[in-house]
């Protein structure tokens, strides 16, 4: 049925297609018709990238114009109550994705490890459900149509109900009863269009540690699902770990064949005997779905001959780890990149053909390959030896540095810190500020894209950047903000940014990956020891500086969001990585502090998506990624006052190590989720201030005076005043000025009011 398998494709375009056409049509400056043709151009120019490519089965289904949680949600009728009086679907859609001027949007959360988000489901026992399956069908029916073998990708019930939240009493897993007889009624109607049909139910829920009571309902979901008909072959898919405790249920069910992470997941390892006296195919995900390193083939068909030795060939397809959305699109766009560096990477599409290469390979032998094959092959083994070797990736100075790094943390317990950093700073309570971006104008865009293509020089760049900082400051200013930023103009994104001027950083010219909707960010990647050749900041912040007598927050990405959202080089631990990101930044932020700058911001917005998925390896990143942070801000001074930023609000489990950070201001997002996250930081006594987001930035809605009074008032619920910061809940630079003008100065309006009642 299959040799090769890709669990997924992205979906934006390789010339972020779908994002602009999505953004015309959200600005109402194209109608939907033009969406919809942009998005079946796109699937079907997927589709065919995957057929040339020799894979077997063209993925359906992982096209989705904002999110595939959503779809599933709008597949299975679950529409929160708030939307319902929206009659038009596409309407309608959109605005559970983004809200619109009097409804919320839906949460947004981080899937699993990766920098993608997706849209949390809102379910509710009162509510019915029912199945819409036209978007499955029509475009299975299209793919068919368009003369290509597809399979079917599905989000899995489980995957479904665990990422889901309740919005009632209860837990979603109560409703599984509920929504099982939808997928059943959706198996049906897909078994009757063709003879033979491949389903994936996507179930990454089960590489994380899986909750005694869901144990159960693994075999039952899938004795149901893969019982409906014979014609159905149903893969389960998981990926980003190992999925012991789901493998040994699932081999008890009828499904067809598991798709398991052995990139990620090396204890998948562990199930091979039992998967081998099953009947079940193995799709051994060995490609990396989540990386841009070129595979090291002879590697591969190492693994896939030694897994041979327990199941049977035929029963063995070769695999991506996981769905290529996580990688940019292909190689071709990167014609500026050093040829030596670009030889080591691989995207998307470039992952398809390594991916046809070793299963050729693995099931026709090397001896049997073509002309074009063997050199293919030739070419692969030179490149993964070249790297290894390459006097580009080893820094002698910089390994030296962190083996004799004496200063680790700063100077100091935080409550005798703070006390020198009020008498210095003098703020009110309940003192405001934002994150630190303000809107991307296409004019400020425009000068950074023209400087970098050298059509502008450094003086007019400059000019620009000036202008719009000038124009940041004074806006601050008139609206009664406390502490001040720059506005980020100079930085497309919070991490190529900075990946931009550390050496052992390499950055590509169009490796953009969806992060949420329409928007992408374009990672860059690590291949060499790090250090800072040169400051990064220090001239555009004291330049702000200068411009105010208020104080200017420095703003830096911290350690840990760097490794985050960066492709790391996977010759070394992350850790160690991360470490010499550290280092660097501590010089950085040495740098700000003797240039005057009294508040330094140390981004950590990923540091939570860097959580090991499985409980058992969270001691040890809890350790690095501490230790990391304190490295990066171990020279501030006593008075100098750190803040940090994370961009979520699920504290409960983690509450320690944040605290064990000694940042001494905290900004998180708590905006979409009410206060009651808060209430943690009370009871577990936690002493740093603390900014909770009293508004969502992530929507274009413009939050009422009101409204945030009403917020403020019910965080001093939680904490009193003087440990409180107000504060949007994350970077402006999605918005609109028009959005955040008014914004802004509502959220002032609204401390002014606070402040005058108590
Ligand atoms: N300082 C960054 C900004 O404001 C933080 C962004 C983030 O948290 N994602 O854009
Ligand atoms: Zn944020």
């Amino acid at each position: 049925m299959f040799k090769n398998y890709t669990i997924g494709f992205p979906r934006i375009g390789e010339q972020r297609e779908l994002k602009f056409a999505l953004e015309a049509y959200w600005s109402g400056k194209a109608p939907f018709t033009e969406v919809e043709k942009v998005a079946k151009e796109l699937r079907i120019r997927h589709w065919e990238y995957q057929k040339k490519a020799g894979i077997d089965l063209v993925s359906v289904n992982d096209f989705s114009l904002y999110d595939n949680m959503l779809d599933t949600a709008v597949m299975l009728g679950a529409i929160p109550q708030r939307f319902r009086k929206i009659e038009d679907p596409t309407e309608r859609y959109f605005a559970m994705a983004r809200g619109t001027g009097d409804t919320f949007a839906m949460e947004m959360t981080k899937w699993f490890n990766t920098n993608y988000h997706y849209i949390v489901p809102e379910l509710s026992s009162d509510d019915s459900y029912r199945l819409d399956s036209s978007k499955v069908i029509g475009d299975y029916r299209e793919a068919v149509a368009a003369g290509y073998n597809a399979k079917i990708n599905l989000i899995g019930p489980l995957t479904f109900l665990g990422l889901s939240k309740k919005i009632d009493r209860g837990e979603t897993w109560e409703l599984f009863g509920k929504i099982m007889p939808l997928y059943e009624q959706l198996m049906k109607e897909i078994s009757m269009l063709g003879d033979e049909i491949v389903i994936q139910f996507d179930e990454p829920i089960f590489v994380t540690d899986i909750d005694p009571k869901i144990q159960p309902l693994i075999k039952i979901a899938y004795d149901t699902l893969a019982g409906v008909n014979e014609n159905i072959k149903i893969v389960v898919a998981t990926y980003f770990e190992h999925a012991c405790e789901a493998t040994a249920a699932l081999l008890h069910t009828p499904v067809h064949a598991l798709a398991l992470d052995f990139v990620h997941g090396p204890k998948n390892f562990d199930n091979l005997e039992k998967i081998a006296a099953s009947d079940k195919t193995l799709i051994v995900g060995i490609v990396d779905g989540r990386n841009i390193w070129i595979n090291d083939i002879t590697k591969s068909i190492d693994i896939m001959t030694q897994i041979a030795t327990f199941i049977p060939k035929e029963r063995l397809a070769v695999g991506t780890s996981c769905s290529l959305l996580h990688v940019p699109f292909s190689l071709r766009y990167e014609a500026q990149m050093d040829p030596e560096i670009r030889s080591w990477l691989s995207y998307a599409v470039e992952k398809l053909d390594e991916l046809h290469l070793i299963s050729k390979i693995f099931y026709n032998g090397s001896e049997n390959l073509t002309d074009t094959d063997r050199a293919k092959l030739e070419a692969n083994v030179e490149a993964n030896l070249a790297r290894r070797a390459s006097t580009r990736i080893h820094d002698k100075a910089v390994l030296e540095r962190i083996a004799t790094l004496d200063r680790t943390e700063r100077d100091m317990p935080f409550e005798e810190r703070i006390l020198l950093q009020h008498a210095a700073l003098r703020y009110p309570p309940l003192a405001t500020t934002t994150i630190g971006s303000f809107p991307q104008t296409p004019e400020i865009r425009k000068a950074r894209k023209a400087y970098k293509n050298g059509t502008i020089d450094q003086e007019a760049y400059e000019a620009v950047m000036k202008a719009y900082i000038d124009d940041c400051v004074a806006f601050q200013e008139e609206i009664g903000l406390e502490v001040l930023v720059h506005g980020e103009p100079e930085r497309n994104d919070m991490v190529e940014y900075f990946g931009e001027q550390l050496k052992g950083y390499g950055f590509s010219q169009n490796g953009w990956v969806q992060s949420y909707g329409s928007r992408c960010v374009k990672p860059p990647f690590i291949y060499g020891d790090i250090s800072r050749p040169e400051a990064m900041t220090v001239d555009w912040i004291t330049y702000a500086q200068s411009k105010t007598e208020k104080s200017m927050k420095g703003m830096l990405t911290g350690p840990v969001t760097i490794l985050n959202w960066s492709f790391v080089r996977d010759d070394m631990p992350r850790s160690e990585v991360s470490r010499q990101i550290a280092v660097a930044l501590s010089d950085e932020v040495d740098d700000l502090q003797k240039t005057g700058i009294k508040i330094i911001q140390v981004d950590e917005a990923a540091f939570k998506e860097g959580y090991p998925l499985r409980g058992e390896n969270i001691p040890e990143y809890e350790a690095w990624a501490v230790r990391d942070f304190k490295i990066a801000v171990s020279k501030a001074k006593p008075e100098t006052q750190i803040h940090t930023h994370m961009c979520y609000s699920e504290f409960n489990d983690i509450i320690h190590t944040i605290e064990a950070m000694d940042a001494d201001v905290i900004s998180i997002e708590t905006a979409r989720s009410g206060n009651a996250l808060l209430k943690i930081f009370k009871k577990h006594g936690y002493k740093q201030e603390v900014g909770p987001g009293v508004y969502d930035i992530h929507s274009p809605r413009i939050p009422s005076v009101d409204e945030i009074v009403d917020q403020i008032h019910a965080l001093l619920e939680v904490l009193p005043k003087e440990q409180l910061w107000i504060n949007p809940d994350c970077g402006l630079k999605t918005r609109k000025w028009e959005e955040v003008r008014p914004s802004l100065s509502n959220m002032v309006e609204a401390v002014k009011i606070v402040r005058a009642s108590l």
